[in-house]
């Protein structure tokens, strides 16, 4: 492994495959170096695919890829313990091309997008570990891996090697992540015949439904639980920032069992079987947590850098299009032979005004303030559940009655007070 390339990308994720499939179509030499078996192998997901930011590099990718079901409904359930307040919408427009989102399994899709990568003219090397970037007189000039004689070189390496990035935090992008700057998922895949799944979601044909569920699925804990329909299977999983299991001594498969116990969620998934069990960590610290993006020679895309709009549970979408814009900053380099932090900064200026940029600023605040505010996930959502409770429960008071009843349960006026402060805080972060 001594030849050099126009780029080499360390990882195959979403940010990394679509960083090398981009790069290889654009007539450059990449090569995408994988930790796993196969692409997939390592990765865990929930997972929602958004069509969208996958078509920016492959147009009617839906027509080939392996996907579970395109999603028609989306569904919210506010649970307490013996309670539960949905909402959703459902829509047939979902239902036509070109879709809206998808589910899909990591371990197939991830392989099929690295093929289409390869297609194009990427090299694919698995099973190989980079340890270490090469750098000489402060610049980034190529990757030790652990193969023997394992050193390769390139103009650019991309870091798309997932989220706490060993390898951007060793060139000092960035500290050791905090507690609650990251979430902690565990999630299942559990068999389930496909009518069954189809009668208990009220799904016709290929349709597909997620459930984001919030409240008592984490114990109260600032994080969310979810169940999402595939083919022929169930993806159920809860995620919640490493500080509040920490703080709460929780440990995360308890967790899991505790929503898939739920009698909110449990005859949803009964019957089924697992199939199997994964655990992965969500960077959530949002805006304030992304670390340095671009050096002299290097590009940090994906999870890696920090890019996870968890208020929509977007992850793999920004991944594959900083993957996009890191392989358009690498081509333009290369045709202006220069590899310089200050050439490869169009980068950072092209995320931070796109989507990607402009989402993770719109919340810059979110997740902190509900962590630093329980009250909205342990005290709230109870408080709105008995209040949806009061108002359905038909017992001859008058609905002017139960209306008083529901504003006096939020307290006296200290509580009050709180509450509509809470409320405006909450609109704030949100805005
Ligand atoms: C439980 C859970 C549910 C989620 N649900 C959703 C969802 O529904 N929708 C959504 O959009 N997002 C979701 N996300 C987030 C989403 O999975 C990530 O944002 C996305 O995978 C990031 O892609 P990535 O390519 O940056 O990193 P990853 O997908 O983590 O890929 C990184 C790759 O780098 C490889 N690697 C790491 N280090 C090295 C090394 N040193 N050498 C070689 N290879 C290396 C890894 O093996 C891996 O293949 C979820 C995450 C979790 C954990």
């Amino acid at each position: 492994m001594s030849e050099k390339f126009d780029c080499i990308v360390v990882g195959a994720g979403p940010a990394g495959i679509a960083c090398a499939y981009e790069v290889a179509k654009g007539g450059g030499k990449v090569l995408l170096i994988e930790r796993g078996e196969y692409p997939g192998s390592k990765n865990v997901m929930g997972g929602v695919l958004y069509r969208k930011m996958m078509e920016d590099i492959i147009p009617g990718f839906y027509k080939d890829a392996p996907l579970e079901r395109p999603i028609a409904e989306q569904r919210f359930m506010m649970v307490d313990k013996e309670s539960a307040l949905t909402f959703g919408y459902k829509g047939l427009e979902w239902m036509q091309e070109p879709y809206n989102n998808f589910t899909v399994l990591r371990a197939k899709f991830d392989q099929w997008f690295a093929a289409k990568a390869v297609e194009q003219g990427a090299l694919l090397i698995n099973e190989t570990v980079v340890l270490e970037c090469i750098v000489e007189d402060g610049k980034v000039i190529g990757v030790k891996t652990d193969r023997p004689d394992g050193e390769v070189y390139a103009d650019v390496v991309v870091l798309a090697d997932g989220v706490n990035s060993l390898l951007a935090k060793s060139l000092g992008f960035h500290k050791e992540f905090k507690p609650d700057e990251v979430a902690l998922a565990t999630m299942e895949i559990l068999k389930l015949d496909r009518k069954i799944i189809e009668d208990r979601f009220n799904l016709e044909g290929d349709q597909g439904c997620t459930i984001e569920i919030f409240g008592d699925a984490t114990k109260g804990i600032l994080g969310t639980g979810f169940l999402y329909t595939n083919k022929d299977s169930l993806s159920i999983g809860v995620g919640t920032l490493l500080s509040g299991l920490i703080k709460h001594k929780i440990k995360p498969y308890e967790l899991l069992e505790y929503v898939k116990n739920h009698p909110m969620i449990r005859p949803y998934i009964q019957g089924s079987e697992p199939q199997e069990y994964l655990a992965h960590l969500i960077p959530e610290g949002g805006y304030h947590s992304m670390p340095k993006v671009v050096g002299h020679g290097v590009i940090v895309v994906g999870d890696a850098a920090q890019l996870v709009n968890a208020i929509h549970r977007e992850g793999s979408n920004l991944a594959m299009t900083s993957g996009r814009f890191a392989a358009e900053t690498v081509l333009l380099a290369k045709e202006a032979e220069d590899f310089s932090e200050n050439m490869l900064d169009s980068y950072r200026s092209k995320l931070m005004n796109s989507f990607v940029g402009q989402d993770m600023k719109k919340y810059k605040d979110a997740t902190h303030h509900f962590d630093k505010f329980p009250q909205y996930f342990d005290q709230y959502i109870p408080m709105v559940n008995k209040a949806a409770s009061q108002m359905f429960t038909v017992d001859g008071s008058s609905k002017w009655e139960k209306q008083k009843k529901i504003w006096k349960g939020i307290g006296g006026a200290r509580e009050k007070i709180r509450f509509a402060k809470d409320m405006y805080r909450a609109w704030r972060v949100m805005k």
